[in-house]
């Protein structure tokens, strides 16, 4: 065991989008901190952040069904929706505001205008599909938006799903082209390479074993140094818990009472991705379909073009599976450790609450490549075998918890932002949706931990983050002015029709 003991103000646990973004947004705020990164792999966004980890879509509610749910008496809540889209206006603005400083140089390596759709097939879905379109064009957060029913309109929009499909139910679709493909794994190494930049001390091949509370307040951590197996002991005010499947552990060792009756279960993702490249040519766009009945939300279906490696891709799934891991390169034993006396009553309950979830996994587990080549031909009529191959993307810890509306052991589908000890201490829990929204989230983090800075560091923020504390929706001008510069900023504009002018109902460019 090595003496090496160090001291510094922020240490973040992990090098993935979440640490990333909070790091970059504490340099901007206050670049004379000293923050360290330890990271267990040899790089950044190798887990979850990755681009072929997850499906890059950038979340902002204008494809995802699940976040616009049909009411008892037949109306749309789009509260959901909403709540997102001003969330990823928020990461859009961050992104703009760090290539306008130039900090960051291509934003074109990392973002990508794609249209985004949502595609239902049958009369109920088609209602339901037209009701939700109708309630969303109203508001100027999904302006731009398109429904159509029209099979030749459809075939211009998505060739590939029309060609060869049986025409015998009603089918619809909606299309909005300011839709983003996002690469979270090169975003994730373009903010450490800025933060090298800054002086930020980013430490790979060094896992986080243990952290405990010392008695002058602050965080001491046991650090091992993988390649010489040595343990450093390093020390922090703040610690952010950015370990994304890896937090929930860190989470119980820090001993907070905020942590406990907190338990984690993993879903896992595989993604089909096509090998040939005249049927990667013939898509262009996101399209989102329904979840299947008993499916957890995450698992609903797309069929997603994708900008990876400055290549072209197609990509479908993801489907589910399981395994007890937290991490893709984590233990058999994560599952197992990480039932504690303290959420065991909260594991069990959630394990009978939800057994149509693990039935589900298990089908899932269980589908040969042809039985998954037939899902996919849901939305490729003529997919070919030779076409397809599988990939498995990354694991998502979904929270579970004791909640007032669905009782003990309740299964949360979001993200959870667990602070303690005076605001020293950070973590992040739960997968979706996620790395769209690292900018708000690690902003709620920032105002949490940090309350008696907020009035200093606000300027700064509403200098990077125009829209910071208002609402869009209730303020279109600045809205649009907003979708604009961010537009020009990240190179998405010459694909983004988006505002109607009021006076002459034409599409403005
Ligand atoms: C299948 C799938 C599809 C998804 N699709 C989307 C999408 O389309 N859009 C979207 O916005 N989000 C999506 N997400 C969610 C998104 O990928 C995550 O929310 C985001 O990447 C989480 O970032 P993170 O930094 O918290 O975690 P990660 O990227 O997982 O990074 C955590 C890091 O911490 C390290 N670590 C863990 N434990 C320790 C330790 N003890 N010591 C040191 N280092 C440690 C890990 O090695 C890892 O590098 C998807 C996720 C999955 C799995």
């Amino acid at each position: 065991m090595s003496n090496r003991e160090t001291n510094t103000d922020v240490i973040l646990i992990g090098a993935g989008i979440m640490s990333a973004t909070l790091g970059t947004l504490l340099k901007e705020l206050v670049p004379e901190w000293n923050i360290k990164v330890f990271e267990k792999l040899g790089k950044p966004g190798e887990e979850s952040s990755n681009e072929w980890n997850n499906a890059g879509t950038g979340h902002a509610a204008l494809c995802e069904l699940n976040y616009t749910v049909e009411k008892p008496d037949g109306s749309i809540d789009i509260s959901k929706a909403i709540n997102i889209n001003e969330q990823f206006q928020v990461s859009m603005q961050f992104w703009s505001h760090l290539v306008n400083r130039k900090l960051i140089q291509k934003p074109e390596e990392f973002i990508m205008p794609l249209p985004h759709m949502s595609l239902v097939q049958g009369e109920k879905n088609v209602n339901f599909l037209k009701k939700r379109f109708e309630a969303l064009s109203k508001n100027p957060l999904f302006q731009g938006m398109e429904f159509s029913e029209d099979t030749e309109k459809l075939l211009e929009w998505i060739p590939l799903i029309l060609e060869g499909r049986k025409m015998d139910e009603p089918i619809a679709a909606t299309k909005i082209d300011s839709g983003t493909d996002v690469n979270f794994g090169a975003l994730t190494r373009i903010l450490f390479d800025h933060l090298k930049t800054k002086n930020v001390d980013v430490l790979y091949g060094h896992g986080v074993n243990d952290l405990k509370r010392a008695s002058d307040g602050s965080w001491e951590l046991k650090i091992k140094n993988i390649d010489s197996g040595t343990v450093e002991r390093h020390k922090a005010k703040f610690v952010f818990i950015g370990g994304g499947g890896g937090s929930l552990h860190l989470l119980q060792k820090s001993g907070i009472p905020e942590g406990k009756h907190i338990g984690g279960f993993p879903v896992s993702g595989i993604f089909m991705v096509c090998n040939n490249p005249k049927v990667i040519e013939q898509h262009h766009a996101k399209v989102y379909g329904k979840a299947k009945v008993g499916a957890p939300p995450m698992s609903v279906p797309h069929l997603d073009t994708r900008f990876i490696n400055n290549k072209k891709s197609l990509l479908f799934g993801p489907f589910a599976g399981f395994s007890p891991k937290f991490l893709k390169t984590g233990s058999m034993f994560d599952l197992i450790t990480s039932v504690k006396p303290d959420n065991i009553l909260t594991m069990l309950a959630a394990g009978v609450k939800e057994m149509s979830l693990t039935k589900y996994l298990i089908q899932q587990v269980m589908l040969s490549k042809e039985q998954r080549m037939d899902e996919l031909r849901e939305f490729i009529p003529n997919a070919k075998s030779e076409d397809w191959d599988l990939v498995v993307a990354g694991q998502r810890v979904q929270v579970i918890k004791d909640t007032e509306a669905g009782g003990k052991g309740t299964l949360q589908f979001g993200t959870e932002v667990v602070t303690g000890a005076n605001g020293t201490i950070a973590a992040l829990l739960g997968a979706s949706p996620g790395a769209s929204t690292a900018v708000h989230v690690m902003l709620e983090i920032i105002s949490k931990c940090f309350p008696d800075r907020m009035k200093e560091w606000e300027p700064k923020i509403k200098e990077m983050i125009p829209s910071y504390g208002l609402s869009l929706m209730e303020n279109p001008d600045l809205l649009r002015k907003i979708h604009q510069s961010t537009a020009e900023s990240l190179g998405l504009k010459k694909k983004e029709p988006v505002f109607k002018d009021e006076k002459t109902t034409e599409t403005v460019y």
